[in-house]
């Protein structure tokens, strides 16, 4: 088992791992940044190291510091959370080559994973269905990228093979324009991304997005948690998410579920792993795989009643898997709505002092939240400041159960994109369920 853990992260995430690890009975430390010596989990960890200034690159991205912090504290192992540099497979490296462990899957499967073309061809030699596409990045050769084009069917998109955050993808939807379009998203995603590597797969109309949680123990043994619906979404950031995705054939569902399995167990996954996919038509097609716990584990873990980031821990020092494929069922439903310091009109950031934070409650209900009243909402970083989950027997019931939590959430002092959430669960269409992924920018534009 592990002994001590550096948290090397901010937020609610930060404090989901530091519940997880005091759960455990590991040692805590959290490296925060010198806007976050308030955060709630720096003043309820074992010991906290201040890793640098405000900006990213300077603290929660800087490697060298994260990893002196560790030799510092003396922690034996780091985790990463979501976002930074969680999915950094030259920081896992490092991390390891350092003597320590990277709570996480090795540097060479985040590398292959990172890669979007990589991950696609991987995927697809497994046995998992993927987009219909380039099957690899495209080259300076214009005419086969039209020729290539041309057979896939307009519309198509060209995406960024290390793209992320729903950035550097471009839909094209005439011939006339590929080239160009081809240029400029080449053109962002070296700069953004640091590779100009680009692909192009066919642009489903009206897909949903479904995702399957995995674990595996990294020596070929891994566990399938169920899917998620991830389709209501804003410029590609998720808004609301919940399990199990509802509607899906069961057929469908368990063809694919197996084909996750499968493929975590050939690349001996080692821990939380999400197998991200459109679904449209009662199909599904792979786009791409996360290497790391996400934003919206809870919902998972509220249906199955099995702790994502507590495995990770137990995993990452070296325990079997908790339970095995028949111990897993999926009971009820759950449904989490991910509150932002954000204008619920204009979404722009919103961050200031909390003056007053209520926290909803009753049964069924989960808030995974770093806020407290008094609390300085920093205006560096991601505007998520609260997950509200609410799990009950039925879909219906966990939307009533959201309706009130939502109801009861008091967030003063900063603005908060709630209002938006209590008009969103009382929508017909998402009441009814099973939405694309345009519907929620189709009805802010009305
Ligand atoms: P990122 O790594 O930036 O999150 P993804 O590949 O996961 O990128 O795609 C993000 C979102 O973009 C998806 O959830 C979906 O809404 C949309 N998208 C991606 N690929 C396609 C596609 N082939 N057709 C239609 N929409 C897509």
């Amino acid at each position: 088992m592990l002994r001590k853990v550096l948290i090397a992260n901010r937020g609610e995430i930060a404090l989901r791992v530091l519940r997880a690890c005091k759960e455990l009975g590991i040692g805590t430390v959290a490296a925060h940044s010198t806007a976050d010596t308030g955060l709630m989990h720096v003043r309820l960890a074992d010991e906290c190291v201040c890793i640098g200034p405000p900006s990213p690159t300077d603290s929660y991205l800087n490697i060298p510091a994260i990893i002196s912090a560790m030799e510092v504290c003396d922690a034996d192992a780091v985790h990463p959370g979501y976002g930074f540099l969680s999915e950094n497979a030259d920081f896992a490296e490092q991390v390891e080559n350092s003597g320590f462990v990277f709570i996480g899957p090795d540097a060479e499967t985040i590398r292959l994973m990172g890669d979007k073309v990589s991950a696609i061809r991987a995927m697809k030699e497994a046995g998992i269905p993927t987009v219909p596409g380039s099957n690899g990045p495209l080259d300076d050769d214009q005419q086969r990228s039209l020729e290539l084009a041309r057979q896939i069917g307009y519309p198509v998109l060209i995406k960024a093979a290390a793209g992320g955050g729903g950035r550097g993808m471009r839909v094209v939807n005439h011939e006339k324009s590929l080239l160009q379009s081809i240029y400029v998203t080449r053109t962002e995603a070296k700069s953004f991304f640091g590779s100009d590597a680009v692909y192009l797969e066919k642009y489903l109309e009206n897909p949903r997005h479904v995702e399957v949680q995995v674990i595996g123990d990294g020596k070929g043994n891994a566990l399938y948690l169920g899917d998620r619906d991830c389709s209501l979404q804003r410029r590609h950031q998720k808004v609301i998410e919940e399990a199990p995705a509802p509607g899906i054939p069961e057929a469908v569902r368990q063809e694919v579920a197996e084909a996750c399995i499968n493929a975590c167990q050939r690349m001996r996954y080692r821990g939380a792993g999400t197998l991200e996919f459109l679904y449209q038509d009662e199909r599904f097609y792979f786009i791409e795989m996360n290497t790391r716990v996400q934003v919206e584990h809870p919902v998972t873990e509220m249906v199955t009643g099995f702790d994502i980031v507590r495995e990770q821990l137990r995993i990452a020092g070296g325990a079997p898997l908790s339970a095995s494929q028949d111990e897993i069922s999926i009971t009820g439903h759950s449904i989490e709505c991910r509150i932002n310091a954000e204008d619920p009109v204009s979404f722009l950031p919103s961050p200031g002092q909390v003056t007053l934070f209520h926290s909803p409650g009753g049964p069924g209900v989960r808030v995974d939240s770093h806020l407290y009243g008094g609390y300085m909402v920093p205006p560096y970083y991601d505007s998520l400041i609260a997950k509200l989950v609410t799990h009950a027997s039925d879909r219906e019931q966990a939307l009533i159960r959201m309706k009130i939590a939502l109801e009861e959430l008091l967030i003063e002092g900063i603005k908060s994109n709630a209002p938006l959430m209590r008009e969103l669960v009382t929508d017909p269409t998402i009441r009814q369920g099973g939405y694309n992924i345009h519907y929620l920018e189709g009805k802010l534009n009305r």
